[in-house]
């Protein structure tokens, strides 16, 4: 399978789709009508239906039916990216697709009593977690909620206006006031994730809101000590003193806010300012994901906190995975094509 390794152009967006099972509703309401789209997961094409007779065919990096297992989105979507990050390199996931659709499901999903069940995150961590142990490295991990260009820490809710540094040197983005936990072990991490879930699912029905219009972001911090014997030539090192080194890198999984149009037409204005916020984070991130498709040398990160959190963690030297996730109704055809049109611009 193609992977980031066998690729000349690391910046690129590797784009992968999947389709979620029709569930107990539109397994009765839409018994009479098939999917809205067709699947050929060998040829990686991905069919979307347009009326009786036409369809279109489109082509994604992976294509995952609703039978794929969690371990195979895994090994297909994420995987390639986490090698990257225990490589020193930086990366970012990321779910994309309309409310309901699977990207908590995919990217999210605990798997407290199932662990077949788990999703991106907690399979990323395992696979983190294994290497730490043979290696000197150090993971830890912080939890954020972004909702109307606002960032609140979900491992400590109360910060609720955490702000983006970046530094002018390096550019290496940081957001000093989150909350940073060492993680220890797999179980360690499945409470810390509970905790973030809590929190959001809590600090959303305080504000009235749903948790489908915010974004979630889990960064992982990896640190490795280099070792003295494993490093050739070290500009650091001066003479017999030994400089202990230590490599940074990062992965951002991010659970988008569902991608459907916000109505507007509404009189209340707090309905009309979030439909503006929102439209701006994903908007600016299409933006992003179309630059670097094309290979553009200016990516425009400045214009939304979501890029700007995630401008060093993307493009260049990182490794950009991005999952759209569909429903397989035929009522949802409006956003299903939009949803896909999204993908296709990001390759
Ligand atoms: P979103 O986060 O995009 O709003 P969810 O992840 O919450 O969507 O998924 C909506 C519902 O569909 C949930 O009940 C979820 O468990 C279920 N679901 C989504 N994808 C799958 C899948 N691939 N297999 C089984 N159930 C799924
Ligand atoms: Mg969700």
């Amino acid at each position: 399978s193609k992977d980031f390794d066998d690729d000349n152009d690391p910046g690129r967006v590797r784009v992968s789709v999947r389709v979620r099972p029709r569930n107990g509703e539109e397994l009765i309401s839409d018994a009479d009508f098939a999917d809205l789209v067709e699947l050929q997961p060998e040829i990686k094409r991905l069919k979307l239906r347009k009326n009786n007779w036409n369809s279109e065919s489109y082509k994604f990096d992976e294509v995952f039916t609703d039978t794929a297992s969690q371990k195979r989105v895994y090994e297909g979507v994420a995987k390639p990216v986490v090698e990257g990050v225990l490589s020193g390199y930086n990366g970012t996931i990321m779910a994309y697709g309309q409310t309901g659709t699977g990207k908590t499901y995919t990217v999210g999903k605990i798997g407290k009593d199932d662990a077949a069940e788990r999703g991106i995150m907690v399979r990323a961590l395992e696979d983190i977690l294994l290497n730490a142990s043979s290696a000197s490295i150090s993971v830890e991990i912080s939890y954020l909620q972004l909702y109307m260009e606002t960032i609140q820490d979900l491992l400590a809710p109360e910060k609720n206006n955490i702000s983006i540094n970046e530094d002018a040197k390096t550019g290496e983005v940081s957001v000093p006031g989150a909350t940073v936990v060492n993680i220890q072990d797999l179980d360690h991490f499945l409470q810390v994730l509970q905790v973030g879930e809590t929190n959001r699912h809590a600090a959303n029905t305080k504000m009235n809101t749903e948790s489908s219009r915010s974004h979630a972001i889990l960064t992982v911090y990896v640190r490795r000590a280099m070792n003295e014997k494993s490093e050739k030539a070290k500009p650091e090192s001066l003479g017999d003193k030994a400089i202990p080194r230590v490599r940074k890198s990062k992965l951002l999984i991010v659970d988008l806010a569902g991608s459907e149009r916000i109505n507007k037409s509404g009189t209340d204005g707090h309905m009309i300012e979030e439909a503006k916020f929102i439209n701006l984070s994903l908007t600016s991130l299409g933006k992003c994901i179309n630059a670097l498709a094309e290979g553009s040398s200016h990516i425009p990160t400045r214009d939304s906190k979501l890029t700007r959190l995630l401008r060093d963690s993307f493009g260049g030297s990182a490794r950009t995975s991005l999952i759209i996730t569909i429903g397989p109704s035929a009522r949802y055809h409006a956003e299903t094509t939009s949803t896909i049109m999204f993908g296709q611009r990001a390759m």
